[in-house]
């Protein structure tokens, strides 16, 4: 469901350690991790360690966050060697765009040819 407790969130007991993924990256304000279903050769969610349910809830003061998040992005695609060839930010909102985890995320997709439009 919308899943508006921290606690119960899945993405907050990773953010803790409570269930250990690896941490394809981290720092003080994010971290991105593998996708358990990729649909990319990399698909790897960046997200904030800050509980926010969808792009819906951001608020003035996360506006430096979410910008940090595109420059993680563009360091990471330099670091897997990916930026030349491309890569995809997508960030669901809502059911009807397909979000199933309710703290917000950012998908980065890359390794393969990407089309567009998306469908
Ligand atoms: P959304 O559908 O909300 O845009 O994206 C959620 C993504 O989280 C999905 O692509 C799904 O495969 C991924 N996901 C869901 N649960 C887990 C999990 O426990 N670990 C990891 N690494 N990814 C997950
Ligand atoms: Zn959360």
């Amino acid at each position: 469901g919308m899943g508006g407790r921290m606690e119960d969130c899945i993405f907050c007991k990773i953010i803790r350690g409570d269930i250990p993924v690896a941490r394809v990256y981290e720092d003080d304000l994010v971290i991105a991790i593998e996708d358990i279903a990729p649909v990319a050769p990399l698909h790897l969610l960046i997200m904030p360690k800050k509980h926010i349910a969808n792009s819906l809830d951001l608020q003035p003061e996360d506006d430096a966050l979410i910008g940090h998040i595109f420059r993680v992005a563009a360091t990471i695609a330099r670091e897997k060697g990916v930026a030349a060839d491309g890569f995809r930010i997508v960030n669901n909102n809502n059911a009807g765009a397909g979000q199933s985890v309710f703290h917000v995320h950012f998908h980065f997709l890359a390794g393969r040819h990407l089309t567009w439009p998306p469908g």
